[in-house]
């Protein structure tokens, strides 16, 4: 994931976001929760939130191959499990199959403001692939 130029760019776009309309922190167990309905939804199997506090480079990693998602912390944020979750759903990369699920992941499980936010700041940030038309 070192290699995936896209990836600076999310993050920088979340830290915004995070100052605009910080998500809630939240226990392991509701994480967990998190992960459930989303998979639910989804129809996927959900994979199980594994807290380790390792690395520091890395609020959280998705590992599909272990179906787990490593969080270092054991307070994560709704959106680093939102962030996971697209992972699973829309590939590994940042890219824009990635960016549209976590879009929209944003919207069903966090709020409109945040989904209104994070769309505008891809929209800024990735101007070459964006589809928004909305320019103010
Ligand atoms: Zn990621």
């Amino acid at each position: 994931m070192a290699t995936d130029p896209d990836a600076e760019i999310v993050y920088r776009a979340e830290a915004i976001l995070e100052r605009e309309f910080s998500t809630s922190k939240v226990t392991l167990a509701e994480a967990q929760s998190l992960v459930n309905q989303i998979s639910y939804a989804e129809d996927i199997d959900p994979p199980m939130i594994v807290h380790i506090p390792v690395s520091r480079r890395y609020d959280a990693l998705a590992v599909p191959s272990e179906r787990v998602i490593v969080v270092r912390t054991n307070l994560p944020t709704q959106l680093t499990i939102i962030h996971e979750m697209a992972h699973f759903l829309g590939g590994m990369n940042h890219g824009v199959r990635f960016r549209r699920t976590y879009l929209d992941l944003i919207r069903r499980y966090l709020s409109i403001n945040h989904h209104q936010t994070m769309a505008r700041l891809v929209a800024q940030l990735f101007p070459e692939t964006s589809s928004a038309k909305s320019k103010s």
